[in-house]
């Protein structure tokens, strides 16, 4: 079974679902492949910065190799795209995500929900084209896509949340899950503003709690009800 995870920028995999690859990675069930459709070169290069603008790209690959490993990805793929600019290139990333699909044939996908958690038109573009590839019928192997998304009961600095009755799944992080993510998180040295505005007490909270310790799915497609992400984790 192939678990696939189709995201915009390096660090939206851990801020997302960092705990779940953590957690279908302790079970063995899967292979974890993660997409990552730009290198986020439009991005902080940190304060104190690790580096230049110009290198940014290079040190948020090496960046996002270190954070999946920590998370227990088996593979990851980064995508040919500007950070900033998924919008305008969807037809060349609809091309490059239909080629990757097809070579790995994932039986179940989860990317951004439409409103993309924060609002980034990056992600809402990688939401898009994730969903209308996944609906098509050469694309049937395919047999789950979830949205992972955020709920109204977390307060946090997000733009848009589910109403709970949205939720399809909720899945619990165990303490060791949490400080997973929290090791992960701390590999984007890049995006350290951004990681510690988000979670406030990384660093002094012990053991860390990523918000309710919980992260949640939504189901967008189902093809096939045996085949279940829960059944693999
Ligand atoms: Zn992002």
């Amino acid at each position: 079974m192939k678990v696939f995870f189709s995201f915009a920028h390096p660090d939206d995999e851990t801020f997302t679902v960092g705990g779940l690859i953590n957690k279908l990675y302790s079970k063995n069930k899967c292979e974890i492949i993660l997409y990552c459709a730009t290198l986020g070169d439009a991005g902080k290069c940190g304060e104190p910065p690790v580096c230049t603008k110009e290198q940014l790209s290079e040190v948020r690959n090496k960046e996002l190799i270190e954070a999946a490993k920590v998370l227990g990805v088996n593979k990851v793929i980064t995508g040919s795209f500007l950070d900033g600019k998924l919008p305008e290139s969807k037809n060349d990333l609809k091309k490059e995500l239909e080629n990757i699909l097809q070579e790995h044939k994932p039986e179940i996908v989860i990317t951004f929900p439409s409103h993309g958690i924060s609002g980034h038109k990056d992600h809402i573009a990688i939401h898009e084209v994730t969903t209308e590839i996944a609906s098509r019928s050469e694309f049937s192997f395919i047999k789950k896509l979830y949205y992972s998304t955020y709920p109204e009961e977390i307060k946090g600095p997000r733009a848009y949340l589910e109403k709970m009755t949205e939720i399809d799944i909720v899945v619990d992080l165990s303490i060791e899950n949490s400080e997973t993510v929290k090791k992960a998180l701390l590999c984007h040295r890049t995006q350290n503003q951004s990681v510690n505005r988000v979670f406030k007490n990384l660093l002094n909270q012990v053991p860390f709690k990523k918000f309710t310790n919980k992260e949640y799915l939504v189901k967008a497609l189902d093809r096939d009800h045996t085949i279940d992400i829960k059944n693999l984790y």
